[in-house]
């Protein structure tokens, strides 16, 4: 069975093509374009790519399409996109900006051009349905929260990812399986003890860090919008509510313009004024630039916040990992981030850590007895294999 996965910039669309076969899964073609001002275009050319590397014969050797959908009102997990669920994620795109209407304008495109195949969402919310009330939870009025103000948690795919394979290298099977299952079981896969409780660092051009309890998460620094949590490259993280208001009344900002300063102008490009991409803000820092350094400790310090967050949430880890553009590259940070935590367990190997780029290794020392990971995470993989197993178990309506 072959799925394609594509992933949808508000001006890029870029894809990957996996083969489903007897309990083996490959990928069979990958590709992509920047500056895209027709998506229906895109498409086309995404497809005639496919045909042409000869990864399928025709359009109808697709399966389905995957997607990594970011948030729908009242919707998640992995479901299929028909008009009800587009119309519940454009319901939230006040919420998710930057990342809802690409989503649904694309999924719309790939409806026209390929009528009748299968289109399904995994939602970037789904891996957190499980993580305790009180991690998801705003002190806001009762009939706030009912109006959907709440902590969602996003990067759930690449958290699941980091869950399974972090499992498997630590030797621990079972607690792989339960979090391959999560969708499927709500987490009643058995596991064996002790616990293992890792935490995943995805620090990339969005990033957050989660806590993950045998495969199964127990929060995430993002809340109810992907503009939460820990600075991002342009959006502004975690940010004391009295401050809007606060700076609306005295400077005139009209909300709209607040709004898109918090989206575009803010995280590590309002902090550094540089750039919003940590290896010029990095460089920059190098020539003794101030405010490139301050971006630099405001997003470790925040880090090692959520780190000791879900440290003593979990009382203790087996496992530290680091994934996505940042977390798998920036050496410097990660030397950082793990700076005097010795005390807590954890003893970063400088020579492996500086020799570490993207790809799956272990960069704390050998008499460690936390782990310090990198481990290169892979979204597409996990849409993938949620959409095989949805039309696995919905078969009759595809
Ligand atoms: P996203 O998918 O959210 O756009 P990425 O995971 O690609 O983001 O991460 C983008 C960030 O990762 C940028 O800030 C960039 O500085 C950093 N990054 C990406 N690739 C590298 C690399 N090869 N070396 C160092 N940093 C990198």
């Amino acid at each position: 069975m072959k799925i394609l996965v594509a992933n949808l910039g508000s001006t890029s669309l870029k894809w990957r093509l996996f083969e489903f076969a007897a309990g083996q899964e490959r990928l069979l073609h990958k590709g992509g374009f920047e500056r895209v001002t027709d998506y229906t275009q895109a498409i086309e050319g995404c497809l005639a790519q496919l045909v042409s590397s000869g990864a399928i014969a025709q359009e109808s050797d697709l399966a389905a399409v995957g997607f990594k959908t970011v948030l729908a009102r009242g919707l998640t997990g992995c479901v299929r996109l028909d008009e009800a669920a587009l119309a519940a994620m454009e319901a939230c795109n006040q919420i998710a900006p930057a990342h809802n209407p690409p989503y649904v304008n694309g999924i719309r495109r790939f409806a026209e051009k390929l009528p009748g195949k299968p289109l399904v969402g995994l939602f970037e919310t789904a891996f957190f349905q499980w993580a305790p009330e009180a991690a998801m939870r705003y002190a806001v009025p009762e009939n706030w929260h009912t109006a959907g103000v709440r902590r969602w948690g996003y990067h759930g795919a690449s958290h699941k990812f980091i869950a399974e394979r972090s499992a498997e290298l630590l030797g621990r099977p079972d607690v792989a399986r339960r979090a391959q299952n999560l969708y499927l079981d709500a987490g009643a896969t058995p596991v064996d003890s002790p616990d293992l409780r890792v935490i995943s660092c995805h620090l990339g051009g969005s990033s957050s860090i989660t806590g993950i309890r045998n495969g199964v998460a127990v929060g995430n620094s993002l809340g109810l919008s992907p503009q939460s949590g820990l600075p991002h490259n342009n959006r502004v993280g975690d940010l004391d509510p009295f401050a809007l208001p606060f700076l609306m009344r005295a400077t005139g900002l009209s909300l709209d313009e607040a709004e898109r300063q918090m989206c575009r102008d803010s995280g590590l490009k309002g902090l550094s004024g540089v750039s919003n991409d940590v290896r010029d803000i990095l460089a920059a820092a190098a020539q003794g630039h101030p405010r490139a350094r301050l971006a630099l400790d405001v997003f470790i310090h925040e880090i090692r916040r959520w780190l000791g967050a879900y440290w003593v949430q979990l009382g203790g880890v087996e496992a530290v990992v680091f994934t996505a553009g940042i977390g798998e590259n920036q050496t410097e940070l990660r030397a950082a981030i793990c700076a005097g935590l010795e005390d807590l367990g954890l003893t970063l190997d400088p020579d492996r850590n500086g020799s570490v780029k993207a790809t799956e290794a272990v960069i704390s020392r050998p008499d460690s007895r936390v782990q310090a990971l990198v481990i290169p995470t892979n979204e597409e993989l996990v849409v993938a294999r949620e959409t095989y197993r949805l039309l696995q178990a919905q078969p009759a309506s595809t």
